[in-house]
């Protein structure tokens, strides 16, 4: 008898050990659907559709992004961890404006302001057109490391395209992702390999004529194509250079579908240079469906119940 009651006990406590361990995976899949939906909150009601546009490619290229919020300083992007990047910042902020270190150092509202074209579009570069050369520091800090050593930790080597490279792993993976279209596309056009030879990806230094970090710091860019002449704006008096036009479309196009921008398409061009900027090619690529498509009006909504804004759904309107 003592032993059937035993038994009881320990079947009763295998019971209500799996139903706290399903009530907690519950409770997290809940928070899960919760950063997925990208839920943001005290957002301005007057938010614009370009803000709209850029923050919801943002959280789409960035994961580690999960909301957005706004103080008095202005709107701020969330991550996970719970570290704050300025978005933009309010004009009437009473505060110092700590960014004003360089013309190159801005906010992340800022950095995307220039639409970068995709291919087979070579846009003409007047002096100011530079799309991505100006850049918020404070999100590759939260996104790759704040020191050399961080970054270093992060690093990944890549043996790929007859070449090795070293990058942070979201930029590895794009990396691996236009490796694989440009070796199908090197079948057909045997002349593009000399194109792919590297040189450098990580590096931890300034860039050249300038106080700011280069991207090179971050493990988000590699250079190519020297050897064919590709130069920077600074070590050449043409303007613009003619590969700006010439240079391979096939090659700058595989590495922007996989996320990666080329210094090819600045006033201050950088033909040798790609960097992962993923949040700029996703709104060029919706940019360059609205100007197809209208865009409606209706996009995300405030929810009555949570006071909460909404973004819609990823595979929404916004999604590609
Ligand atoms: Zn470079």
């Amino acid at each position: 008898m003592k032993k059937h009651l035993k038994v009881k006990a320990f079947l009763g406590l295998i019971l209500i050990f799996s139903l706290v361990n399903i009530l907690l995976a519950r409770s997290l899949l809940a928070q899960d659907n919760i950063i997925a939906n990208g839920l943001t909150e005290n957002l301005p009601a007057n938010l614009s559709s370009e803000d709209k546009l850029n923050l919801s490619c943002l959280m789409e290229s960035y994961p580690d992004i999960w909301g957005v919020q706004e103080d008095i300083q202005g709107i701020w992007l969330i991550f996970k961890n719970g570290e704050r990047v300025l978005y933009s910042q309010n004009s009437n902020n009473i505060y110092e404006n700590s960014l004003n270190t360089s013309p190159l150092s801005v906010d992340v509202k800022r950095s995307m302001e220039q639409p970068y074209v995709l291919e087979p579009e070579r846009p003409e570069t007047p002096e100011g057109y530079a799309p991505g050369r100006k850049r918020s520091y404070a999100l590759f800090s939260a996104l790759y490391g704040k020191t050399k050593a961080q970054v270093q930790a992060n690093l990944r080597p890549v043996r790929i395209l007859g070449g090795h490279w070293s990058f942070v792993p979201q930029a590895a993976e794009a990396f691996k992702e236009a490796s694989l279209a440009i070796m199908t596309k090197l079948a057909q056009d045997r002349s593009l390999k000399s194109w792919l030879k590297g040189n450098g990806s990580f590096c931890w230094r300034k860039i050249a004529g300038e106080s700011v970090l280069s991207v090179h710091s971050f493990g988000i860019a590699f250079d190519i194509g020297v050897g064919h002449g590709a130069t920077y704006w600074r070590w050449c008096k043409k303007r613009p250079h003619p590969l700006q036009k010439t240079y391979p479309s096939a090659i700058v196009a595989s590495f922007e579908e996989a996320g990666f921008i080329w210094g090819g398409k600045w006033h201050e061009y950088d033909l040798m240079h790609f960097e992962y900027r993923p949040e700029l090619i996703c709104k060029a690529k919706r940019l360059r469906r609205q100007s197809y498509e209208p865009l409606p009006m209706n996009q995300g909504q405030e929810s009555k119940a949570s006071g909460r804004y909404v973004w819609p759904k990823r595979q929404g309107f916004f999604s590609d």
